[in-house]
């Protein structure tokens, strides 16, 4: 089978090139996916805003309405690191749908990955670190509330800790977090996952694969979830703008393999979400993101 691919053009809101963040690596994400012959007709399936009734279900109905209004309140803007206009909003509802219909996919058929997503800094009250929407929080709820699952799964392996999707569901037992990231990374404040291991600086291939194994060995005993939502950020790379540790393209696409692979083998459904990637090249970034997307496909 296929690997489903959920994307839509509006995933790219049309930065200026030279923003701080890099919204062009979406669209050079499809190019790459397109060259690989991954995106295709058959394998792609497109996004549509998510109504506001979703996205009320991770976060507060005044801070989704003022994002859908767009009328953000500055400091709030400031926050997120972006101003919030309609493309903006229509791309942060355009995502987290995209997760949600990644993740009815994959409940069905085993596997399927959102080409884009992984807002993992977005809080209850309001968006933080390039995320407007907590795409998987958002997922999630809506699968909980639709009584489709009992138990679910964010494995976070950004290189930033994923405080947003920790703080949405600090109360709620049904959602396990766990967030393997760099511990002197953004966010200074990090809001505790119920697993999180934090890794020091330049953290190498070897390492890395022996913690995650280790953590992956950890949380099976803990618990069998009924899915998976996988943030497979490549800011962990060693040369990422931002991350601080020191991984290989080869030890991402090891990381990947082995995250599928686990859950796969142990017939779980997973999601995958794009998450963070920092660099000046969007065309290099947009290939270390499409090694998730080519892992998948094989065990798609
Ligand atoms: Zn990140």
């Amino acid at each position: 089978m296929a690997l489903p691919i959920v994307h839509h053009p509006d995933y790219d809101a049309k930065f200026a090139v030279n923003h701080r963040f890099p919204m062009g690596k979406y669209s050079a994400l499809m190019r790459s996916l397109r060259a690989r012959g991954l995106a295709r007709d058959g394998t792609l399936v497109e996004s549509a805003p998510a109504p506001a009734a979703w996205l009320r279900l991770a976060h507060d109905a005044n801070y989704v309405d003022q994002v859908l209004r767009c009328e953000v309140p500055k400091p709030i803007e400031r926050e997120i690191g972006f101003a919030i206009g309609e493309r903006v909003a229509l791309r942060a509802r355009l995502a987290s749908a995209g997760t949600v219909i990644a993740a009815d996919i994959a409940l069905a058929g085993g596997i399927a990955c959102n080409a884009a997503g992984g807002s993992h800094h977005a809080r209850r009250r309001h968006g933080a670190g390039f995320c407007t929407f907590n795409d998987v929080a958002v997922a999630a709820s809506v699968l909980l509330a639709a009584g489709r699952v009992s138990s679910v799964l964010v494995v976070d392996l950004d290189v930033h800790q994923g405080d947003g999707t920790a703080e949405i569901f600090a109360d709620e037992p049904r959602v396990f977090t766990f967030s393997l990231h760099a511990e002197k990374n953004y966010p200074a404040r990090k809001v505790p996952s119920r697993y999180d291991f934090a890794l020091p600086d330049a953290v190498r291939d070897a390492a890395y694969l022996e913690c995650l194994d280790d953590a992956l060995g950890r949380i099976a005993e803990a618990l069998s979830p009924d899915i998976v939502f996988y943030n497979a950020g490549v800011d962990p790379h060693v040369h990422d703008r931002l991350g601080r540790l020191s991984l290989t393209d080869d030890g991402i696409r090891e990381r990947d393999r082995r995250v599928i692979a686990h859950f796969r083998g142990r017939d779980i459904p997973l999601v995958g979400v794009v998450g963070g990637g920092y660099a000046d090249d969007v065309s290099e970034l947009a290939e270390r993101h499409a090694i998730m997307f080519e892992t998948a496909a094989s065990y798609a």
